[in-house]
């Protein structure tokens, strides 16, 4: 197999999830992949670990006195340590870069991609946040660069594979598929009582704690519709979702004709995350082979929004529009950090962000200044009704 020359990355969020395993595919492609640079919120020992395997030329830390401890820790070693969101961006756009891995969690992201897009980087965009929060914008800096957005979200990469070689004007409906949680077949009444150890426990993904949460309550299906909409652009009514509890099918794309078009694979964020960083090549990844004879049955059915009310919340915030998503996503990260805390129940997640976008007026938006206020309001809004202790 023949490759272009060797690719220069930024991984934003080196530490989590989407980061680590972004990095075990440059370690098994050392001939195709450098990494420039790293960044991570707080995790100091095992960014130090990525420093001495893969040598960026400079690192960032979101907390100023990890920064300080890691700088400790490596004073001799020749490596500029950064910290806050101007470390963050300077690490997103780079000169050397050509590719930024967009897998901070939340809207922390949004700043550090966004610069990085304006400094004309391709995105492998593995945070689906900052289309939420701030989809309009984005889009426009990404068109108005001409820079290339591939998608990481296993679905929407699904649906960016199975759109290939078609015609815009030909797609009917967009399909997002849905494991449905570890609740999948639990009464609203059970819903009410289950604990953080149970909603951790997804039963087909290793993901971090907030979109494992967010897969529980199916928030993370509303941030992908949202997700879907501004990357394809079609309006909700043209994107639907299945419960498939086998993650098996990715997505689907369902034409005019009644052809539907679907990318199949076994439950692991390394092809999406691999396909993001190579296309249009593929990397031969030493994956398992999908076995569809000896594998269970394809089961798929309707979400259920009256046991998941956080999807149903998210056609909402797209339909009310504007700064109205934005708030939503930033309730919802107070919410279900809160619930990481064990400070409120399952069901109260879906209790604050509905109250949180009921007192909301939303803004047509008109630049990031408003969409970063949109979502601190919302963050405050979220943090006084938990201290005052929602119902
Ligand atoms: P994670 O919690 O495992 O990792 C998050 C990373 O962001 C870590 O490196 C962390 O240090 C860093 N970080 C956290 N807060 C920060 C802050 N305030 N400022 C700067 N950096 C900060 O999360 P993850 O599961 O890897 O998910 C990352 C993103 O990718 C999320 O938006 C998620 O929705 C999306 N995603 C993840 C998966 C998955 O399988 N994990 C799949 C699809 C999409
Ligand atoms: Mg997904």
């Amino acid at each position: 197999m023949t490759f272009k020359e060797q690719k220069s990355i930024a991984i934003l969020g080196s530490t989590g999830s989407i980061g680590v395993s972004t990095l075990e595919i440059v370690a098994a492609f050392p001939e195709r992949y450098r990494v420039v640079s790293l960044t991570a919120g707080s995790n100091v020992s095992l960014l130090k670990k990525q420093i001495r395997q893969f040598r960026p030329e400079v690192v960032a830390l979101a907390d100023e006195s990890a920064a300080q401890q890691l700088r400790d820790e490596m004073g001799t070693e020749g490596i500029e340590i950064l910290c806050g969101v101007e470390g963050l961006t300077t690490c997103a756009t780079h000169a050397a870069a050509d590719m930024v891995v967009s897998a901070i969690v939340g809207a922390a992201g949004l700043v550090p991609t966004m610069a990085a897009v304006r400094a004309g980087k391709d995105i492998a965009l593995a945070n689906k946040e900052i289309l939420v929060a701030a989809g309009e914008l984005f889009m426009a800096e990404v068109e108005r660069q001409g820079v290339r957005l591939i998608p990481v979200d296993s679905e929407h990469s699904a649906i960016f594979q199975s759109l290939a070689g078609q015609r815009g004007q030909d797609v009917r409906r967009l399909i997002l598929t849905a494991s449905g949680g570890p609740f999948r077949n639990t009464s609203l009444a059970d819903l009410k009582g289950v604990g953080l150890a149970e909603a951790l426990a997804h039963p087909n993904w290793e993901m971090g704690q907030k979109i494992t949460i967010d897969s529980a309550t199916m928030m993370n299906k509303g941030l992908e519709v949202i997700e879907a909409h501004w990357l394809f652009n079609l309006p909700a009514a043209q994107i639907a979702v299945h419960i498939h509890p086998q993650s098996i099918v990715h997505s689907l794309v369902e034409y005019c004709d009644g052809a539907v078009i679907a990318q199949l694979g076994i439950p692991d964020m390394k092809t999406p995350i691999a396909y993001a960083l190579s296309w249009p090549e593929r990397l031969p990844l030493k994956q398992n082979p999908l076995d569809l004879c000896n594998g269970s049955d394809l089961h798929f059915s309707e979400p259920d929004l009256e046991r998941f009310a956080c999807l149903g919340l998210a056609y909402q915030a797209l339909a009310r529009g504007g700064t109205c998503p934005a708030v939503m996503n930033a309730a919802n990260e107070i919410a279900v950090a809160a619930f990481l805390q064990e400070k409120i129940g399952f069901l109260q997640i879906p209790e604050v962000i509905t109250r949180v976008m009921n007192s909301h007026k939303p803004l047509a938006i008109n630049g990031l200044e408003q969409v970063l206020a949109a979502d601190n309001w919302g963050r405050l809004q979220a943090t006084e009704l938990i201290a005052e202790g929602v119902s």
